[in-house]
């Protein structure tokens, strides 16, 4: 699916393109690199591999795959990815030990435990090839983009600013969201009060597009979002979560409805 024109969703449970357990992927086309930004489960893969085509690319054209942080549902994809079409792995440096020790991830864990992944889903670690911090310029080919650490859904969430045809954009990962909610979580290195000082980052972006890891992207007034979950977070109510409203996604009978759905 093309969104503008060097950018292409590839892969979305949502949207209904690849497995119902993906993040959205997106793929740049940088000019002389061409990059996937996260890889969902690696449930969707082949359909990932097939929309790459349908954008007018051959897969091996593959150069990088960046990743906004460690959960397996942005990342799980990448081995196979790397292994078919070559490209590098990149990944913020406080994701690699997860991606290295899956066995130590609880959110693997629950995932399986409440019946989530299926069976047949087998993670395998991913070792990234480079690593990069908050506030690191990245250099893909012709493509730059700037690393902003927001600690808050995770420890290692990034997301990556960059201009195309005169415009801002912003990869935002599970960090803020359509509306401006939030990626809080039950989970360990999830934290409001990390938001509340790492989100600041985020204000005066200039932000035109926004392309969050799940639901819809936005293609005009993305910072217009980001003010509005800065401005929760200056306040003592509890801001939006996105997850919070969208968690029956992953929900076994959920899954299984759709799944089960007669087609036409
Ligand atoms: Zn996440």
């Amino acid at each position: 699916m093309q969104i503008t024109n060097h950018l292409y969703l590839v892969g979305s449970e949502q949207f209904g393109i690849s497995h119902l357990l993906d993040c959205n992927c997106y793929l740049i086309d940088g000019g002389d690199s061409l990059v996937l930004v996260d890889t969902g489960t690696g449930l969707g893969t082949d359909d990932i591999l097939e929309n790459i085509g349908r954008a007018g690319f051959d897969a091996k054209q593959l150069t990088h795959i960046l990743l906004t942080h460690a959960h397996l549902g942005h990342w799980g994809g990448a081995p196979r990815l790397r292994h078919e079409t070559g490209a590098e792995v990149w990944a913020p440096a406080d994701g690699r030990y997860w991606m290295e020790h899956l066995e130590e991830d609880i959110t693997i864990e629950q995932n399986f435990k409440f019946g989530r992944y299926p069976s047949n889903l087998q993670p395998q670690p991913c070792p990234p090839d480079h690593t990069f911090s908050d506030g690191d310029q990245i250099q893909l080919g012709k493509l730059q983009l700037q690393a902003i650490g927001v600690k808050g859904h995770t420890k290692d969430s990034t997301v990556f600013v960059g201009e195309m045809d005169g415009r801002r954009f912003m990869l935002t990962g599970d960090v803020v969201f359509y509306a401006g909610s939030l990626g809080i979580t039950n989970a360990p290195g999830s934290s409001l009060e990390d938001y509340r000082n790492e989100m600041p980052k985020l204000a005066n972006q200039g932000v035109d597009i926004l392309l969050p890891g799940h639901s819809v992207f936005i293609l005009r007034n993305g910072q217009k979002h980001i003010d509005r979950a800065l401005r929760k977070l200056a306040d003592f109510v509890l801001p939006d979560t996105f997850f919070e409203g969208n968690e029956f996604m992953w929900e076994k009978d959920y899954l299984s409805s759709l799944q089960d759905e007669p087609s036409d």
